[in-house]
């Protein structure tokens, strides 16, 4: 298929379905007509849209003049020895950002990029070292998704979609709420909401905000710490939404039936492993439906923090077992190829 690339045009990729829904009421065309279009370009992969058939001319000459498609280049590939892949890929400007893809018996997971760098400074990470360039778009965070799949063999086509790659998802909100909209859409990317999972530091204005999307994605909410003092260093946004407002937030946050919060809660040895903070989790954790994601520290040269011995892992997961938790150690991907969680930052 042809790739139609003119930037003065606005990038087919993103662009949603009540926007493509505006324009088309306002070129006085039916706008079930989206429907077709969103088929053509995310079901049969078509970039030409004179090649779609039963499209009137004069629509698809319209289309052709106000719309391009662009996805992000992969400007390199890191071969992990656990099979996960990291793609660097270029956006138009030439900035940069990071996806890896995960492959498992049952599943291939993609993590996504959502912001070049962040601005949220949490200090066990490498990506916060690069502080906040820029937003992407929601072209440009599916467009992750449509170029690693473009040359992925069937057999490892993504599976689930993780929103944990560079950048707090919820502070570029707008672009990553239609990113959702696109991927799970069955009218384009037919990612089920089930498989797809956005992960937050605590924002809990925006956590409010994306309750009332009605999206039913996934939520994994960074808690890190057991304590205020102790988050305040790890997630400086604690400052501004302590624990509590947090807990109480995700109480109040209406999941279907079935679902679960994921908790994510990464170890680092003598600041937040101990047996007393494995309690003050059990504390503010109980009555919220969730699960626990233990992730032992991905070690990093310049930083000061260690992960906690493997009993350690393993004791302060079994405490919180034994309180009816479900705990799981989670098996870090990609760790030799700067790949894991909190490691993304254009280094390999
Ligand atoms: S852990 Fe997430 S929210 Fe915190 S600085 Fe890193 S990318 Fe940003």
């Amino acid at each position: 298929m042809k790739m139609n690339l003119k930037l003065s045009t606005q990038n087919f990729f993103g662009t949603s379905e009540t926007e493509l829904k505006e324009i088309f009421c306002k070129w006085n065309v039916e706008t079930y007509r989206v429907n077709q279009v969103f088929t053509w370009v995310y079901h049969y992969n078509c970039r030409d849209f004179s090649e779609m058939s039963n499209i009137s001319k004069s629509l698809r000459s319209k289309l052709a003049e106000n719309f391009h498609f662009s996805l992000p280049k992969i400007q390199k590939r890191t071969h992990s020895k656990d099979g996960s892949i990291k793609y660097l890929m270029e956006l138009n400007d030439g900035a940069i950002v990071e996806s890896v893809w995960m492959p498992s018996d049952s599943r291939k997971t993609l993590c996504l990029s959502t912001q070049v760098g962040c601005r949220l400074n949490c200090s066990f990470c490498l990506t916060a070292s690069l502080g906040l360039k820029r937003n992407l778009t929601a072209g440009e965070i599916i467009g992750q998704h449509i170029a690693i799949n473009e040359e992925l063999e069937e057999k490892d086509q993504i599976t689930n979609v993780v929103f944990m790659g560079m950048g707090e998802p919820l502070d570029n909100y707008v672009p990553v709420v239609d990113a959702l909209r696109i991927m799970t859409s069955p009218e384009a990317m037919k990612v089920s909401t089930r498989k797809v999972t956005v992960s937050t530091s605590g924002l809990v204005n925006k956590i409010k905000d994306f309750q009332e999307e009605g999206l039913h994605i996934n939520l994994a909410i960074s808690l890190n710490a057991s304590d205020n003092k102790t988050r305040d260093i790890l997630m400086p946004i604690n400052k501004k939404y302590p624990i509590e407002e947090l807990i109480d937030c995700l109480k109040k946050y209406p999941l279907k039936p079935q679902r679960r919060h994921t908790i994510e809660y990464v170890l680092l040895e003598g600041i937040n492993d101990s047996d007393e903070d494995a309690q003050r989790v059990v504390k503010w954790l109980q009555g919220i439906p969730c699960k626990i994601n233990l992730i032992p520290f991905n070690f990093f040269d310049s930083t000061v923090y260690r992960p906690p011995s493997e009993n350690r892992v393993l004791e302060f997961q079994s405490y919180l077992m034994k309180r009816n938790f479900s705990a799981f150690i989670r098996k870090n991907r990609a760790t030799d190829i700067l790949g894991a969680c909190g490691q993304l930052a254009k280094q390999a």
